[in-house]
């Protein structure tokens, strides 16, 4: 392993974007509205900035503080249980509801709109084959006024060992699952979660026993993301949730607007005899846009490239995850500085969409800088790197969250990490959150922190990868599980 430059508390980088601090409410819901339009983002910046920002948010509304923070504790502890009973009777009542009206009763795949497996995979345009064994395609659906699918169900077999879920849909609307049922009957995420208080809107799922997070034009959900979950056999049922997210100024809570919107989901289910791998290989598609003086050609020599690449690989392997395949790409949509992040033709979007076609593997796009014109945090700090989900889009390529963006700005003199270590272990970071990692700790300005759901991951532990700050190199065992549940990372 190599020896990180870590910066500490009073230089710290500071992860914005994914950090669902239990502040007042109106900044837990304004930062889940971050994490809802870019996935996750390394942002370096002052704590004396960050420190400001969280008293002032406290200061705004401290008896709210306490109640958001109170309630998120208790969806993520004891509360849980009794809040997954109360919802899943009620997606119990819907789930009727909905057999009832539109003849989904007939119940069979054709009902459910899902065409079955491997076949439809490969008649799928723009699918990428990956090493899962089943593919199942749902017919594209339509939300209604309620910004609802209809329910689908899906089957799983027995040698089931994970599934991911990809859901697309056209522009930049929002877009979550609204609802997974296991075949027991269990909510896996209840019905309409986005309403309850214990949550932060549709960007992120607490209280969930697969914890998810909405996201701008495409999803993905892994099951499970936790070891404290397990794949059932037989029928799930699930179905997906289309909004706009309006917000009048960062202090106010987002407004969540349903609208109807084609959605076109597939699943990925991997099946295993033996269980799930303990030994696996990740393939890597990088992209070079022209900054920092790389291209395709010159890059695999690039001492800035080949650090980062050995990085990567040495954080990986701890968890055996081999890096596979590396393909180096030139792309060009004009832009080597990302100056927006979500909204209509933002320039993420714009960049990642370019990725269709490509082979199987995460895409990694190097850029000169990352900044969001019309996030509140503006000018507040600099965007390290930012992925296109936690995790994001599986068995397809070219969705507006298709890559992971990694920038070369040097921020070693900001106390961010050196440019050669700090590539690697931005793309690390992001890439976990790619394929499935939460921050193991998030950013806390309150008593109570937020945590990833994986038991084994050490709480406020500064050295984890998946540490808010993205600072640290190490993962859990039970991250590891995680990461080689995802159908990017193929068994060996
Ligand atoms: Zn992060």
């Amino acid at each position: 392993m190599h020896d990180f430059a870590r910066p500490r508390s009073q230089t710290a980088l500071v992860e914005i974007a994914s950090a669902h601090s239990p502040l007042q409410r109106h900044w837990v819901s304004m930062i889940a509205h971050q994490t809802l339009v870019l996935g996750a983002a390394l942002m370096a910046a002052c704590s004396e900035s960050s420190s400001d920002v969280g008293k002032s948010a406290a200061g705004e509304d401290a008896s709210g503080t306490g109640d958001v923070s109170g309630s998120t504790d208790d969806g993520t502890d004891g509360q849980d249980g009794t809040d997954g009973e109360n919802d899943a009777a009620d997606g119990q009542d819907a789930t009727d509801s909905v057999d009832g009206t539109d003849e989904g009763d007939g119940a069979t795949d054709e009902g459910d709109g899902a065409t079955d497996g491997t076949e439809a995979a490969d008649g799928t345009d723009g699918a990428v084959s990956t090493d899962v064994s089943d593919r199942v395609d749902f017919d594209p659906v339509t939300t209604d006024s309620k910004g609802l699918t209809p329910e689908l169900g899906f089957t799983v077999p027995e040698d089931a060992i994970s599934f991911h879920i990809t859901a697309v849909t056209a522009g930049e609307s929002g877009i979550t699952i609204g609802l997974l049922r296991d075949p027991e009957g269990t909510f896996l995420v209840p019905k309409a979660w986005y309403d309850s208080p214990l949550n932060q809107g549709p960007s992120l799922c607490t209280g969930c026993r697969i914890r998810v997070a909405g996201a701008e034009s495409a999803q993905g959900v892994l099951v499970p993301n936790t070891t404290e979950q397990s794949v059932k056999p037989g029928k799930y049922k699930l179905s997906f949730f289309t909004y706009t997210t309006a917000q009048a100024s960062p202090f106010e809570a987002p407004v969540i607007t349903p609208v109807q919107k084609e959605v076109k989901a597939h699943v990925l289910i991997r099946r295993s005899a033996s269980g799930a791998p303990t030994e696996s290989i990740l393939a890597l598609n990088l992209h070079f846009t022209g900054a920092g003086d790389l291209t395709a050609a010159n890059a695999p020599e690039d001492p800035r490239i080949e650090q980062a690449l050995q990085t990567f690989k040495d954080i990986y392997a701890q968890r055996g995850i081999a890096v596979g395949e590396v393909r180096y790409k030139d792309i060009d949509a004009g832009l080597k500085k990302i100056e927006s992040i979500s909204g209509p033709g933002n320039d993420l979007a714009t960049v990642a969409r370019l990725t269709e076609g490509n082979e199987e593997g995460v895409n990694v796009i190097f850029v000169d800088s990352i900044t969001d014109s019309s996030s509140p945090f503006a000018g507040f700090g600099v965007i390290l790197g930012i992925a296109g989900g936690i995790p994001g889009p599986a068995g397809v390529q070219g969705t507006a969250k298709s890559a992971v963006f990694v920038s070369l700005q040097d921020v070693s003199g900001q106390g961010g990490p050196s440019a050669e270590v700090g590539f690697g272990q931005v793309m690390a970071h992001e890439c976990g959150h790619y394929l499935g990692l939460y921050h193991s700790s998030e950013l806390s300005f309150g008593p109570q922190g937020i945590h990833d759901p994986i038991p084994d991951t050490a709480e406020n532990d500064m050295d984890n990868l998946m540490y808010y700050s993205g600072a640290g190199t190490t993962l859990s065992d039970g991250q590891g599980f995680v990461l080689r549940n995802n159908p990017w990372v193929v068994p060996k």
